[in-house]
């Protein structure tokens, strides 16, 4: 997929079918080993039996980080550390692109665990001041307080007094961590996540960005495309911040937990807060993407696809507003290890790119690696298409040899 030409822009023109620029971060090697593990998941039958060996190992407590951190671990995620993903945040900045270091270390329902998590996210923050590779940073609002709590603030029934002092402390660490950004003006993305919690981290989010995102978007929120509602709570959210005197940071997503979302509301009996179809979230997100460059000096966006439309479709919003490939607003991104021919060259051609960068203890990291996984599997295509940019830059890089081979004889 290639951009039409723009006049008015300094940088090379945006390809997708450029091989060479989006593996060039990839030594043979590199590229041998991506080879391996993409053609791996590509094999749905054999996915499957991996995921169920996962996730037994992980309910049954096996030792089964031997099998995980070479594989899928180094491909999806920078490390178990901070300090040991370092190596794959320079990796990124070398080529213009971003780190958003993200702590995977999910499920946690006890208050110790969610004082670590704030401490992890605040030292990303600091650490992100110092390093221009890591232009923000993010949180999944889950990680610092228990889902029971968040959905009972979302369903607005009344808190007993121990839930009292856990929403107490909720708020507490989420000030904290919103202030620590603010303070370092480091802008905090929060990743958005199930419905029946969604409203509580709503409101926290709009509170925060009222505080902190008078002079720039520093809190920013998630609006997930595949709800049917999200483009209308868009709208009137950059309607009350302009009202209001804040800027508005969003990241726009299409959605994760597509499955769980349309299973509990059957299972339920409440009409599912999904779109009846993937060509009306496709529409949904692109209406967002048009209303963000319609609102462009008040928004900041994050848009976080691997989606080739719409991404193209938003360098040429960009392109007819007039706006430079490399405007302050605006990022693209996505997750590391996927969709580097992306990345690769939306960065080589000028625009703003970062990618979200997992890290923890691997066997805290196995739900984002098997959501990885089975979210993959269900895309149509999305696998298919990793793996065959790899094996054309494999053709590539062998007719190239050849091509050398044959001039030099
Ligand atoms: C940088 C980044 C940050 C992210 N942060 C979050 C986050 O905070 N919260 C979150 O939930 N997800 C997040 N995601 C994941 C994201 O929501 C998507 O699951 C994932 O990116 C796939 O969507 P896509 O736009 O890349 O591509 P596509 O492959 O074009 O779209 C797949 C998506 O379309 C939607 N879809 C598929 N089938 C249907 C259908 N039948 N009906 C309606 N909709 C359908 C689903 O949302 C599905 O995930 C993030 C992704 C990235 C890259």
């Amino acid at each position: 997929m290639d951009q039409p030409q723009s006049e008015h822009n300094e940088f090379p023109p945006l390809s997708f079918r450029d091989f060479s620029t989006a593996f060039a971060h990839l030594s043979d090697n590199e590229l041998r080993f991506s080879f391996w593990i993409f053609r791996m998941m590509n094999n749905t039958a054999l996915t499957n039996i991996l995921i169920a060996l996962a996730e037994l190992g992980l309910k049954w407590g096996l030792p089964i980080r031997w099998a995980v951190k070479p594989t899928v671990f180094r491909v999806f995620c920078g490390g178990e550390t901070i300090f040991e993903s370092l190596q794959a945040v320079e990796k990124l900045g070398v080529n213009q692109i971003g780190a958003i270091l993200d702590y995977s270390v999910e499920g946690q329902d006890k208050e110790i665990e969610f004082g670590k998590t704030e401490t992890e996210i605040v030292r990303i923050i600091q650490l992100a001041k110092e390093n221009t590779n890591i232009p923000v940073s993010c949180i999944k609002v889950s990680g610092i307080a228990s889902n029971a709590l968040l959905e009972k603030l979302s369903s607005n029934k009344d808190l007993n007094d121990t839930e009292k002092r856990e929403a107490a402390n909720w708020n507490l660490r989420f000030e904290r961590i919103c202030q620590a950004a603010f303070d370092h003006d480091v802008p905090i993305y929060v990743d958005a996540e199930e419905s029946w919690i969604q409203d509580a981290i709503d409101r926290i989010v709009e509170t925060m960005m009222a505080r902190y995102n008078k002079d720039r978007a520093i809190v920013f929120q998630t609006i997930q495309m595949f709800r049917h509602d999200r483009l209308e709570y868009y709208k009137n959210l950059i309607a009350r911040g302009r009202r209001e005197g804040f800027k508005v940071g969003m990241k726009i997503v299409r959605g994760a937990y597509l499955d769980k979302e349309n299973l509990r509301a059957k299972e339920m009996g409440y009409p599912t807060p999904i779109n009846p179809t993937k060509q009306a979230t496709d529409d949904a997100y692109n209406a967002a993407l048009e209303l963000s460059i319609e609102n462009i000096d008040w928004v900041e966006i994050c848009a976080g696809t691997h989606n080739e439309e719409s991404s193209m479709w938003l360098t040429e919003l960009m392109a007819q507003k007039g706006l430079q490939n490399n405007h302050p607003h605006i990022y693209f991104s996505q997750l590391y290890g996927m969709s580097d021919y992306m990345s690769f060259n939306l960065a080589a051609s000028g625009y703003n790119v970062s990618k979200y960068l997992p890290y923890g203890p691997v066997k805290a990291t196995l739900p984002y690696l098997l959501r990885r996984a089975k979210e993959n599997s269900a895309i149509a295509g999305q696998m298919g298409k990793e793996y065959s940019m790899i094996v054309n830059e494999r053709k590539r890089r062998s007719q190239e040899s050849f091509g050398d081979l044959d001039s030099g004889i």
